[in-house]
């Protein structure tokens, strides 16, 4: 019986793993397919908001992360051409007290690992490696074939195999990404003996018209990741590009003299090109669905980590309800995941939009930012942080 089959899970990045350590103490046999042998964990920092701490808590990750975690205090606004400070946006503390979880930063490769870990301890959880999802049939249940031709049976499947989702193409053929004509950089830099403000225990983001600036630290605060989003770049697939730096300087030719000088303290720079996905008419198909970056991605210059877990404790309660009916169940998870997850794909968008602005705007914004109170600027996201 197809129902007695365990669910498939395209993809061991953050999402697919997500889902089956939750799936895994619900008691539902998961595997997980990963096309990659786990050899190469590239990757930037990553930001986890409070709703995402509250999640790998209840999944049991989160003491296992908290040692590589940095938690930071604020987020400090700063116009990147002035070099002035907007704004403050109080975390640490403040956040933890206000969402019942912390706000923290740390590389995505030390995210990876506690993941993987506590997945391959589950005993409902199996991992297979190699295993490069390209073929998908459905019947009484789903069969999925690897590059290699062999073959694997579940009773549904779960694609979580990211932004150039295979599966994506199974559930809305007609969904295309289109590049979004910009390039994000990441370097990480050591933290000793950096200058202020780079120095203070803080997210940075720098605004100006065309790029921005990100950097916080990771690796238990001994590093600093430094992310520079700037437009044009060449088009191309992954997430680990040899950077050329004067490509990357040159976007920030009229920056001030600090931001500038974080960027030419880097060496090794690595990059990647933004893409963008219009709505999918759909993230389920039969006994098949999509999460994560398969369903929705968003460009990085949103709020990204913030919603990095969405959806996965209702597919598990989902699932805890209905196991026998992944059809069903899948369409109540997109049902009730799908407005959250546009509000904050939409947000991303005027976020980035308010960040690139320039000339009479850009001082509008300047001067706005330093009117709002420092709390109010942290409450206007309540529904994201406060909310699972
Ligand atoms: C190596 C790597 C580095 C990254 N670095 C950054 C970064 O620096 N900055 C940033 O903002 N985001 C980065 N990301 C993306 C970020 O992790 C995701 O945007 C976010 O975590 C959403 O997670 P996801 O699970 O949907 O996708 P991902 O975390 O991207 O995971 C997708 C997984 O699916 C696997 N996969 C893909 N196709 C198949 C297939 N056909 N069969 C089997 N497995 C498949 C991939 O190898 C990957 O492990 C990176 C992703 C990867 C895989």
């Amino acid at each position: 019986m197809a129902q007695d089959l365990p669910v498939l899970i395209a993809g061991a990045g953050i999402g697919g793993l997500s889902t089956a350590i939750a799936l895994g103490r619900a008691g539902i046999n998961a595997t997980v397919l990963e096309r990659s042998t786990f050899a190469e964990e590239s990757g930037a920092g990553i930001q986890l908001g409070p709703n995402a701490t509250r999640i790998l808590r209840s999944l049991g990750v989160l003491d296992v992360l908290l040692p590589q975690t940095f938690r930071p205090e604020a987020v400090w606004l700063f116009d990147g051409l002035s070099g002035r400070r907007l704004a403050t946006v109080p975390l640490g503390d403040h956040a933890e007290q206000r969402y019942g979880a912390p706000y923290l930063t740390l590389h995505r490769a030390d995210l990876h690992a506690g993941l993987r870990t506590a997945a391959e301890a589950a005993s409902a959880v199996s991992l297979s490696s190699g295993f490069d999802v390209s073929g998908i049939e459905a019947r009484d249940g789903i069969t999925i074939a690897n590059l290699d031709g062999t073959t694997i049976e579940g009773s549904s499947l779960i694609g979580a195999d990211g932004l150039w989702s295979t599966v994506r193409k199974w559930v809305a053929p007609e969904a295309a990404l289109s590049y979004a004509g910009a390039t994000a950089f990441r370097t990480l830099l050591p933290r000793k003996g950096l200058p202020a403000p780079f120095s203070a225990p803080v997210i940075g983001l720098w605004l100006s018209p065309k790029a921005h600036l990100v950097h916080y630290p990771v690796h238990a605060g001994g590093a600093l990741n430094v992310v520079a989003v700037t437009a044009g770049g060449r088009k191309a697939q992954g997430w680990n590009q040899t950077a050329d730096p004067s490509s990357l300087l040159s976007g920030f030719t009229r920056w001030c003299k600090e931001s500038k000088s974080l960027l030419e303290r880097a060496e090794g720079w690595r990059a990647w090109s933004l893409f963008s996905l219009p709505a999918l008419p759909r993230w389920s198909r039969g006994a098949v669905t999509l999460v994560g970056d398969a369903a929705i991605p968003c460009c990085p210059i949103s709020p990204k980590a913030r919603r990095r877990h969405r959806g996965r404790r209702h597919a598990r309660e989902i699932f805890r309800r209905r196991p026998q009916r992944p059809r069903h169940a899948f369409r109540t998870y997109e049902n009730a995941r799908r407005p959250r997850a546009t509000r904050l794909k939409n947000t991303a968008r005027r976020l980035g939009r308010i960040y690139h602005l320039r000339g009479p705007a850009r001082l509008a914004r300047n001067t706005a930012l330093g009117l709002r109170s420092e709390t109010a600027t942290l409450r206007q996201f309540d529904w994201l942080y406060g909310v699972d």
